[in-house]
């Protein structure tokens, strides 16, 4: 048996002919930087989002600094995180100069808690920025709630969140600005970087779009100390190619999330929760496990591929070394990495490869 943890080229393998065509369109339309390309995917995208607007964006952590530097957030600023995330949402905070402030997760959900929020606020907080982490919606509305009240920013970091909803409305438009990275594995990805903001805010996207190209509206007029971090117009045709067949594949991986959920619900993993409220897209699917080293080689050995997300907490990374967190200061970020594994799951696992995943594990637990 040999079942990769993610097959990547099994979406070009399926719309080739589609994607070739979207290719050579842009090849031979000879505008290979912004243009009309980038916007019909900004339009498709923030109507998918039912967001007012989109803009494309070289990668997910330029949309993140991006959106942090629109709404003017930078040294002496501080802005809450999760302690359980990819560190990306961590490093977008320190890049404009502020500080990430963690905060643990639920551990049902392995979202922000928002009951630990009001805590972390002090003086210098300018932002919160959850994640919707493995395609689970974070919980919004206390968020909302709270930024309201002590007059923050709500930056979403929806990375792995491509069609998700809370309470039945898609991510997109709850927070001020929502950030997107189209990067290969994720739910909607490019054949390279991509990423994207949306927002119903026209200012605010105004803003960004101008960052994205060097500070400028116009040739050669430069209002603002800008970047390069363009969505490329191959990529932006490939995203529309592929933004058609996203509902199909979030159907088909809720079929996997269901499958191993029925399956493995009388074992001893911890399997992933989903409060009534989230309509989660199961990017990943992750189970928790004190024989997680075990659970892990046991797979190996069937051939089945497995990744850790995340194995070293932010706050344990030599790169944050500097803020002198202790392990045990964030005991829940800690804890979850040591116990999480990912399991496969994606639009082209076979449901065959599902069930023989699902097997092993009860076979072991
Ligand atoms: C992938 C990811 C990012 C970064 O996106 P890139 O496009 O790789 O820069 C940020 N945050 C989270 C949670 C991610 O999963």
């Amino acid at each position: 048996m040999k079942i990769p943890f993610l097959d990547i080229g099994a979406t070009y393998r399926e719309l080739k002919p589609e994607i070739d065509e979207a290719v050579a369109r842009v090849l031979s339309s000879g505008w290979y930087i912004l243009g009309p390309e980038v916007e019909a995917f900004e339009a498709e995208w923030a109507e998918y989002c039912d967001a007012g607007h989109a803009v494309g964006l070289a990668n997910g952590m330029d949309a993140l600094i991006l959106a942090l530097r629109a709404l003017e957030i930078g040294p002496d600023h501080e802005v809450i995180v999760p302690s359980n995330t990819y560190i990306a949402t961590w490093l977008a905070v320190s890049e404009v100069g502020a500080t990430p402030v963690p905060v643990e997760p639920d551990p049902a959900t392995h979202n922000i808690d928002p009951t630990r929020i009001e805590k972390a606020i002090t003086p210098r907080t300018r932002a919160i920025l959850p994640v919707h982490l493995y395609g689970q919606p974070a919980d919004l509305d206390p968020i909302l709630d709270i930024a309201h009240r002590h007059d923050l920013r709500v930056v979403e970091d929806a990375a792995q969140a491509h069609g998700a909803r809370y309470k039945g409305k898609r991510i997109g438009v709850h927070g001020d600005i929502v950030c997107w990275s189209f990067y290969p594995g994720k739910n909607l990805g490019a054949f390279g970087d991509a990423g994207a903001v949306t927002t119903n805010d026209a200012a605010l996207a105004e803003k960004v779009a101008v960052l994205r190209n060097y500070g400028s509206r116009r040739k050669y007029v430069n209002e603002v100390q800008g970047v390069n971090s363009r969505l490329d117009p191959i990529h932006a045709a490939v995203l529309r190619v592929k933004l058609a067949s996203l509902d199909r594949w979030t159907d088909r991986r809720r079929k996997v999330a269901k499958i191993y959920s029925k399956a493995l619900k009388s074992t001893n993993l911890i399997l992933p929760h989903v409060p009534d409220w989230a309509d989660p897209v199961w990017h990943l699917y992750v189970v928790r496990s004190q024989i997680r080293e075990q659970l892990e080689s046991r797979l190996t050995s069937e051939g089945v591929g497995t990744l850790i997300h995340y194995p070293i907490p932010p706050h344990m990374q030599d790169a944050y070394s500097y803020m002198g967190l202790a392990p045990e200061s964030l005991p829940l970020a800690q804890r979850l990495a040591s116990e999480v594994i990912s399991l496969p799951i994606s639009p082209h696992l076979a449901e065959k490869d599902v069930n023989a995943i699902a097997d092993i594990l009860s076979d072991r637990t």
